[in-house]
């Protein structure tokens, strides 16, 4: 094992988490976090964690479930896609794996939604095997140790990362699991992406950003092209026994097969979808802004009593407090606040 590997598992045994849920917690449970962890930050993720497995507690019982009861558990986790597949990865399991996650990097990066990262942090963390990883904090740590002044998504850069990832982990399986949950730690509370506490790593003698004084320029920040902020608009309709009519949104794109009121850019264009000769008798209610990781988009909800002459497909009437489906966050909060 390499010196700066030594330092950093004797930093993680006196500093580094040992309580978040889904640690010791096997392969299932590596797997979900790692998916749940992606886009979102651990504290959002705990809650999310702890129902998701108390519903689906294996591999056989997510294959099993509804992908609808799925997504309703997803529900203001967003990006829903990583639930999908998480789905349809399960039943993967189910049919060419006899329910059991398999332990090679081979058969893991075959499952839906599982790339070489996420494969190697179950190998590691899930099954104590030799596995490596290179999520956006072990990035950001190994840029800045290695003074990597890059684009980190250029592939020559992504080749480079990788490389100097696996010449660090450990062979043997359990160091590879400390080092992996050491990797990630250091990322999250010392090497964060602004004012890193290099007063307190462990690897700050080896640490070419840190002695370069160029903490604060590694990685190169990435370029965000900003979009106008746009406008949509949701239509509540409400039938005479009260219940709401909700659509499922199609898989690809934004709330992907989750539950939502009719949604566009106009009244007017809800009006011909569905058949509402009198859609502008709708009364405006409430707004709200909601942003995505690329754009934002102003809500404003309407209400209308009646009902719709050509409903499209995937369109259900339900009571809003009896419905047990997945609604995006921001449209719960509006259709709460009726
Ligand atoms: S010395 Fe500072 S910049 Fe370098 S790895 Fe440690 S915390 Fe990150």
């Amino acid at each position: 094992m390499s010196d700066l590997a030594r330092k950093l598992a004797a930093w993680h045994q006196q500093s580094g988490r040992h309580d978040l849920p889904w640690q010791h917690q096997g392969p299932y449970a590596t797997w979900i976090s790692e998916i749940m962890l992606q886009q979102t930050q651990v504290p959002v993720v705990i809650p999310y964690f702890k129902r998701f497995m108390v519903s689906f507690p294996d591999p056989v019982a997510l294959a099993n479930a509804p992908v609808d009861q799925v997504l309703a558990h997803w529900a203001g986790l967003g990006y829903y896609a990583r639930a999908r597949n998480l789905h349809a990865a399960a039943q993967q399991i189910r049919e060419e794996f006899q329910g059991v996650i398999p332990d090679t990097l081979a058969d893991l990066t075959t499952l839906k939604g599982v790339g070489r990262s996420t494969a190697g942090a179950i190998l590691s963390l899930g099954f104590q095997k030799f596995g490596v990883i290179q999520d956006g904090n072990v990035r950001r740590v190994l840029a800045r140790l290695f003074l990597i002044d890059d684009d980190l998504s250029r592939a020559d850069a992504q080749k480079h990362l990788w490389d100097l990832a696996t010449e660090l982990t450990p062979t043997d399986g359990v160091a590879s699991a400390i080092h992996t949950q050491a990797m990630m730690d250091l990322g999250a509370t010392l090497c964060t992406r602004r004012k890193p506490n290099c007063q307190q790593c462990p690897l700050a003698i080896h640490c070419q950003a840190h002695l370069a004084d160029r903490t604060h320029e590694i990685p190169r920040p990435k370029k965000v092209k900003q979009r106008a902020t746009e406008q949509w608009v949701v239509l509540h309709i409400v039938d005479a026994n009260g219940r709401s009519l909700l659509c499922r949104r199609p898989n690809e794109g934004i709330w992907g097969g989750l539950y939502a009121p009719p949604i566009a850019n106009s009244l007017s264009r809800i009006g011909k979808d569905f058949g509402i000769p009198k859609v502008l008798d709708a009364e405006e209610q409430s707004q709200l802004e909601h942003a995505f990781s690329h754009f934002k988009v102003l809500l404003t909800l309407y209400r209308l009593e009646g009902s719709v002459s050509c409903p499209p497909e995937n369109v259900t009437w339900v009571k809003l407090d009896d419905f047990q489906g997945g609604l995006p966050a921001p449209i719960k909060q509006l259709l709460l606040e009726r």
